[in-house]
């Protein structure tokens, strides 16, 4: 069977910055792969785009320019809080209050986001909006370990259902 909608594959696959020997970002191993449901628009277009008609036991390397990744990395998205509102019942809290902790914040409209700690001041704490991955070019190089078709509840959920996926 080969990488169409509504099948569901598991890969492998390692991400590296930029190139093929690149920094590695992250290695998701054959012990635990990913599993997904393809054609649900649940990964960048191009990965799909570079995977679609594979089948198991292919294996596939190519890059994703960070226009069509994440994005440019956007100063104007790094805010600053005061220290203050890392005092949480009187406590401060130092799990927050260290550089690389990852923020749950809320926005105005109650829309909710994740920043990370990039900078600690006097007064202030510099909190990094920016997905992980922008400004970054992307190298994958994946093996495709398994397809199938979709169960139609599983297209109807539109996740995975079983090992590597949600239980319902
Ligand atoms: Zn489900």
């Amino acid at each position: 069977m080969i990488i169409a909608p509504n099948t569901v594959v598991s890969i492998s696959y390692v991400l590296r910055e930029a190139h093929a020997t690149g920094t590695v970002i992250q290695e998701v191993n054959q012990q635990e792969p990913f599993s997904f449901l393809f054609g649900q628009g649940q990964l960048l277009p191009d990965f799909e785009a570079n995977i679609q008609g594979k089948k198991e036991g292919d294996q596939v390397a190519f890059s994703i320019d960070h226009s069509n990744a994440y994005g440019e990395y956007d100063e104007e998205q790094v805010i600053s809080l005061p220290k203050s509102s890392f005092v949480i019942d009187g406590e401060v809290a130092e799990d927050f209050l260290r550089i690389g902790a990852v923020i749950p914040l809320q926005t105005q409209d109650g829309h909710q986001l994740t920043g990370v700690v990039s900078e600690i001041g006097e007064e202030d704490v510099k909190v990094d909006l920016n997905h992980p991955l922008a400004g970054k070019d992307l190298h994958f190089s994946v093996e495709v370990l398994s397809v199938r078709t979709a169960t139609p509840e599983e297209i109807a959920h539109g996740h995975v259902h079983g090992p590597g996926g949600h239980a319902h």
